[in-house]
């Protein structure tokens, strides 16, 4: 940890040095949601294209010299995370009218979704401390995560998730052995019953707008991005966004890259919601950017965060890039599973291809150009959220088995 030179407030500005068990700032409490500075000099020494290129670790775990965990932390017994490939897109490239787009499938990861990298952080940081329980609360991927994770490494999990959670990633939760608190509620009430309870309890806390570390997990997926388009960035990255912090760590991890001089520029950020449920959106246009509560009606559930959890670093994500927000409908977001189904024969959950709805109207709208590049992160499996696949793709016809019956079905045609 020899790299790591302490905090830094995402509102004051003030530094302090790292204590493992601080989450936000002392001086201005809960809102003060902390980066973690590094010292680039030292991180240089052992961080660079040449070592990237050499390094044959496949996994997020290449990226440690800029990760807050231990040098002592074993990381090989864990859950293989991130290294999950990036697509070239030919066909749906043509049909949106871009440059270049490429796509990249966090889909495959351990638990199906982005945030295992998240989570592999915070087992890791939990186990360096000595807990022997983690908790978070989670529309329902940072939950199955964690508990897949802590499955693996032997923590035990205790997870609230709203009601509306879906089967899939219920399902995965009860096979992980979680310790699961279903709430009768929304996620709000979800997040403030698992804030009261790691209070009272004194878990690990995996909380991702709050605890600093899990950003740091998640911003591995832009170093891979750059690393896969050999450090030539795409003019736009874009990314769906819920509580904040996977777009914060998309930010950080190009941030980062970009002080070492791995990267020559950062690229334009664009952050898209439904217009379900579309603080950022509607913050962008006001003066002050302040964000106001907003119903939870998305059927994108992992994106469906009325209060996010981590705004500053979401908001300095797309202003700091130059970046744009945008919101899309659900039909349209429906519409994107197929569209990146059927062209490119990647599955992802409706906040998975929120971000490629969300390039698709940037482009009708002309913040996009027809001459630019542009990657879009698959943030997890449409494997999670089968009823709502089979909304966008609808339900298959059953066939009597004759070849008769084959013909005369139209299946063929
Ligand atoms: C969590 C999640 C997001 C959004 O990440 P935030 O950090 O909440 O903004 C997007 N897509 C999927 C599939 C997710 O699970």
């Amino acid at each position: 940890m020899k790299r790591v030179l302490g905090y830094r407030c995402t509102i004051c500005g003030k530094e302090f040095p790292f204590e493992p068990e601080r989450y936000t700032c002392p001086h201005c409490g809960e809102k003060g949601i902390l980066d973690i500075v590094y010292d680039y000099g030292e991180v240089k020494k052992v961080l660079t294209r040449e070592t990237l290129v050499q390094n044959r670790d496949n996994s997020m775990w290449r990226y440690r010299a800029l990760m807050p965990v231990a040098d002592t932390t074993d990381v090989s017994r864990f859950l293989r995370i991130g290294w999950s490939p990036l697509y070239e897109s030919k066909k749906l490239r043509d049909e949106l009218g871009l440059k270049a787009l490429y796509i990249k499938d966090d889909g495959i990861n351990p638990t199906a979704s982005l945030k295992d990298r998240a989570s592999g952080v915070a087992v890791a940081k939990a186990i360096e401390l000595g807990y022997d329980t983690i908790s978070c609360s989670s529309t329902g991927n940072a939950a199955s995560s964690c508990a897949g994770s802590a499955a693996r490494m032997g923590l035990k999990a205790v997870i609230f998730v709203p009601k509306r959670a879906p089967q899939g990633k219920v399902a995965q939760l009860m096979i992980f052995g979680a310790r699961l608190v279903v709430v009768d509620g929304d996620y709000e009430q979800t997040f403030e019953l698992s804030r009261a309870a790691i209070d009272k309890y004194g878990w690990y806390n995996r909380n991702a707008g709050i605890n600093p570390v899990m950003s740091e997990g998640k911003k591995t997926v832009a170093m891979e991005i750059a690393e896969q388009l050999h450090f030539n960035v795409t003019d736009w990255v874009a990314c769906s966004v819920g509580d904040g912090c996977t777009i914060g760590g998309v930010y950080t991890g190009f941030k980062d890259l970009y002080e070492l001089g791995i990267i020559d520029r950062i690229p334009r950020i664009l952050g898209v919601q439904s217009t379900g449920c579309c603080p950022f959106v509607n913050a962008d246009k006001v003066p002050g950017h302040e964000l106001v509560p907003t119903p939870e009606e998305t059927l994108a559930d992992s994106i469906s965060v009325g209060v996010p959890r981590n705004p500053k670093k979401a908001q300095r994500a797309v202003y700091a890039s130059d970046g744009r927000w945008i919101a899309v409908s659900d039909e349209d977001i429906l519409s994107a599973m197929c569209l990146l189904g059927r062209n490119e024969g990647v599955f992802s959950e409706p906040a998975g291809v929120t971000a490629t709805a969300g390039v698709k109207a940037a482009i009708a709208q002309g913040i996009i150009k027809s001459n630019e590049t542009v990657t879009v992160i698959s943030t997890g499996s449409g494997l999670k959220d089968t009823a709502n696949a089979l909304r966008a793709a609808g339900k298959p016809y059953i066939c009597a088995p004759s070849l008769d019956a084959l013909e005369k079905s139209g299946i063929l045609k």
